[in-house]
């Protein structure tokens, strides 16, 4: 069968296993690796559409679960997909879910069928099952749909986790099985594991029989340390076949992209650079900006000297940080705009050290500049 999302590795990078690549999807084709915004309620928070293509944004990320919710799937469906409900003409990627019913709901209860839990909005009863999630994925018209699986809190036993990865294998194919659009819609399945090697490799091995057109690394980024995750992703991406794209999921920060993408990832997403924005925070070549500090009263320079962003070239610390003090929208649209360009541009430069076979040299370089390599460095 032809796959909707296609793969295509144009090189491995000499010293790492990083790799440069495209990504062709019903929405067009995107060069890889590549950081993908989250437009959690089908809105990139502050930014539109024209922004984002603007800065670059090839894919973004929607959430299933909120949708379903609110403000419904069949209105979405209603309105032509997701696509053109909210006026986005290049690629979209869903969750299945899952991760929100674990993390937003108290009450909730897993069963081989699927999960029973309340909504977070008004405590309603609801159930979520692998069918379910991929019917309202089907009907959001995603390019790249996310198989429904169990991301287990960190730390985990090693049994729960073995009962975990293999449920979520079986869910993978049923999720399969329930695609209805594979021509237009592609299904990646999820390897699980934490951080079990075992487990990881049976997970890899449970999906990768199954054939998924793409696979995601989930259950990293939970609260482990950063060298754990490391460890496990050079561990897992060789056992995934190198003709299907790699995202790791929920990882945004800086050295993690530069880290993940070493190891062989080539998508990443997280709420990251849009969630600090709304904070004030910012992401510069010298490292984290908090531009409430009292510092950048009277600093009328760019947020960071080498970005070459419309908001770095237009506005500055001064007026931004009088904005977000103020609490003016606008504040965190700038500061939102030049966070995802940040990202966006990162990775771009990864993608021409990878080119040219100096990812580690660039690494050096971008850890030196940002402040990671500092004892006592924050994590963003
Ligand atoms: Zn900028």
């Amino acid at each position: 069968m032809n796959h909707a999302v296609t793969y295509e590795l144009i090189k491995t990078e000499k010293h790492t296993g990083a790799r440069l690549g495209r990504l062709h999807t019903p929405h067009g084709t995107f060069d890889t690796p590549m950081f993908m915004p989250v437009g959690t309620q089908a809105t990139v928070k502050t930014m539109s559409p024209r922004e984002l293509k603007e800065m670059g944004a090839g894919v973004i990320l929607s959430n299933t679960y909120h949708l379903w919710l609110r403000p419904g799937e069949e209105i979405v469906r209603e309105a032509g997909g997701l696509h053109q409900f909210m006026n986005w003409d290049q690629g979209i990627l869903t969750d299945s879910g899952g991760f929100q019913v674990f993390s937003l709901s108290k009450l909730r209860d897993i069963s081989e069928e699927g999960v029973h839990f309340r909504n977070h909005l008004n405590g309603e009863k609801l159930f979520l099952t692998p069918e379910k999630s991929i019917a309202i994925q089907n009907a959001l018209g995603s390019d790249i749909m996310m198989a429904f699986d169990e991301c287990p809190p960190y730390p985990c036993s090693f049994d729960y986790m073995k009962t975990s990865t293999e449920r979520t294998s079986r869910w993978a194919e049923r999720c399969l099985a329930a695609n209805i659009n594979p021509e237009m819609q592609s299904l990646f399945g999820i390897v699980q594991g934490g951080g079990f090697k075992e487990l990881r490799e049976q997970s890899a091995r449970d999906l990768t029989s199954l054939d998924f057109p793409g696979y995601a690394i989930g259950g990293l980024s939970v609260g482990e340390p950063k060298e754990t995750m490391n460890e496990m992703l050079a561990f897992t991406t060789p056992l995934l076949p190198s003709d299907k794209p790699r995202y790791l999921m929920g990882v945004g920060s800086p050295d993690s992209l530069i880290d993940g993408t070493i190891r062989g990832i080539d998508m990443f997403d997280c709420v990251l650079p849009t969630r600090i924005a709304r904070n004030g925070t910012c992401m510069t070549s010298h490292g984290r900006l908090v531009i409430r500090n009292a510092k950048y009263a009277h600093d009328f320079g760019p947020l960071d000297d080498q970005c070459d962003c419309t908001v770095c070239k237009n506005y500055s610390r001064a007026y931004i940080r009088h904005l977000v003090k103020a609490n003016e929208t606008f504040g965190f649209r700038l500061t939102t705009y030049h966070n995802l360009y940040f990202l966006i541009k990162l990775m771009k430069r990864v993608r021409s050290a990878i080119m040219d076979d100096r990812l580690l040299d660039f690494r050096e370089e971008f850890f030196e500049s940002y402040g990671f390599n500092q004892p006592n460095a924050k994590n963003f």
